[in-house]
């Protein structure tokens, strides 16, 4: 082998060995779980939105009316659909005890529906979707 033919030889392994490292330290990357250099600067995923204040909120005593004046046209046609009123005409069947009730929610003579996106009902309150709560 020439001068020329050995220096071919050393470029042209060199070369290969280059890219073999390259390779096993990538392998290794993945295989300790780390991303690969280019992912790693990647955007976290955003962080979910924080739920409304006034879900999070125990309203003291709270008068149903009063925190019902917000709705929206939408949740006044939802509860109308359902015939809500606000004093049942069934004597054994009221959402205190209706499956569908929440006392939780609030504080006082109200508590949230779970069929309604918003505002309360009160607890002697009925609709046609009143259903027993298993005990
Ligand atoms: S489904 Fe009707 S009866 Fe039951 S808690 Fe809701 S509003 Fe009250």
């Amino acid at each position: 082998m020439n001068d020329n033919g050995r220096r071919q030889f050393i470029a042209k392994f060199g070369l290969l060995s280059l890219s073999a490292l390259s390779a096993t330290t990538l392998l290794q990357a993945c295989a300790n779980g780390d991303a690969p250099a280019e992912t790693k600067g990647s955007p976290k995923p955003a962080p979910a939105p924080a739920p409304a204040a006034a879900e999070e909120e125990l309203v003291e005593n709270i008068d149903c009316s009063t925190y019902n004046q917000n709705l929206t046209e939408t949740d006044l046609k939802t509860r109308e659909s359902l015939g809500y009123i606000e004093q049942s005409e069934k004597a054994d069947q009221n959402c205190t005890n209706c499956r569908f009730y929440n006392p939780a929610k609030f504080k006082g003579d109200c508590g949230a529906c779970q069929l309604f996106a918003n505002g309360a009902v009160a607890s002697g309150a009925w609709c046609k979707t009143w259903a027993v709560k298993e005990a």
